[in-house]
């Protein structure tokens, strides 16, 4: 395990993505590759998901109009933030290609490693999840364009889950989780169930063996690696992933956005005057003086708010901000105040989108997937 970087911690100081793909083998993600694609959401274009396992794999079967799903969980332990936006983007981005999506909730992970009770794990799935989800354009109602559950819920994953634990053995998964003398039993055996989540739309009740891709941040490359390594053990394709990079804390490139940490991210369900002050805070690229910055131009690779236009805001904005600060130009006041009012623009349209999405949750309680 690559110190700093499991599932439930991710303590990087500095990110090096480079270093990430040597350490964790991956592979990186090739102008090769992107060319093959026939179109491409911003995120492949600008580089954000930066390195696959077996990526290939979902082109070929693109290419010979073969079957795949994509897959990614809900991780219900706190607020949604822009970090989570992407992957929930991504999602309604296959579907919309008519790609099958399947969207675990892990509420076994929140009951067992993270202490949450069923209600509070409940609430913060509906309106943290959920909502923004629906808001984000992703389907999660219609059955045959998307299968939303609850772990606890699905039989089916928690019988795969022991069957995949019959596959691996103890050191197998320390060595990838680096688990101590003192974490309990729950915590040991929990990644069989994600890799069981993973796993399962290959089981012959979801249609049979069929590539499965999903995109996630890096540090939930562990559940990858096991599952990958259980796969052909079970008769089933090892699933691929894309990874994304990491968004930064509004505190400095370098270090994450929390979603319990409401100083380091935007929520989406924050308020616009919260959203306006948090822009304020966020750290920049800068320089020490007007004149400096006149005379040199910002750094927008350790900007922050740069860093929102590259990951979520159209082309015509990126680039013009980037022509004009490392130009000299702009101001980082002033720069702020338009990526402010874009960001503001968003918000308004996604917290007025969740307000309508309310009325499909009775469908969904309705298919009892939650
Ligand atoms: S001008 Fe904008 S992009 Fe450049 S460093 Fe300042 S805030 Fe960042």
């Amino acid at each position: 395990m690559s110190k700093g970087i499991t599932p439930w911690e991710f303590e990087l100081e500095q990110v090096d993505y480079v270093r990430i793909v040597e350490e964790f083998g991956l592979q990186p993600m090739t102008s090769e590759l992107l060319k093959r694609m026939k179109n491409k959401h911003r995120l492949f274009e600008r580089k954000v998901i930066f390195a696959h396992r077996d990526f290939g794999l979902i082109l070929d079967a693109q290419d010979k109009g073969q079957e795949f799903v994509v897959l990614t969980g809900m991780m219900p332990s706190g607020k949604f933030h822009f970090g989570h936006k992407l992957i929930a983007e991504l999602m309604a981005w296959y579907q919309e290609q008519g790609i099958m999506l399947y969207i675990p909730i892990s509420d076994i992970e929140a009951d067992v490693i993270r202490g949450i009770d069923a209600d509070s794990c409940r609430e913060i799935v509906v309106n943290e999840y959920i909502l923004n989800y629906l808001a984000l354009g992703v389907d999660l109602v219609s059955k045959d364009k998307c299968c939303l559950y609850s772990q606890w819920r699905n039989d089916l994953v928690r019988n795969l889950s022991f069957k995949a634990a019959s596959k691996v053995t103890f050191s197998q998964m320390h060595a990838v989780y680096g688990f101590s003398n003192s974490d309990n039993m729950g915590k040991i055996f929990f990644p069989l169930i994600d890799a069981a989540d993973i796993l399962h739309p290959q089981l012959p009740e979801r249609g049979g063996v069929k590539p499965v891709l999903v995109p996630v941040g890096i540090d939930q490359d562990p559940h990858l690696r096991v599952s990958r390594d259980i796969a052909p053990r079970l008769g089933m394709i090892k699933p691929s992933s894309i990874y994304t990079k990491m968004m930064s804390s509004l505190q400095g490139r370098g270090t994450k956005m929390s979603s319990s940490k409401p100083e380091t991210a935007i929520f989406l369900t924050d308020t616009i005057e919260v959203v306006k002050q948090k822009l304020k805070d966020a750290f920049t690229g800068g320089r020490e003086t007007i004149q400096e910055q006149k005379r040199l131009g910002g750094q927008p690779e350790k900007c922050v708010i740069y860093e929102f236009l590259l990951f979520h805001f159209e082309d015509e904005l990126l680039e013009s901000t980037y022509e004009k600060c490392t130009s000299g130009a702009l101001l980082c006041g002033e720069c702020k105040a338009v990526v402010s009012k874009r960001i503001v623009k968003f918000l308004e349209e996604i917290q007025r989108k969740r307000e309508e999405a309310k009325s499909l949750l009775p469908k969904i309680y309705e298919n009892q997937l939650i």
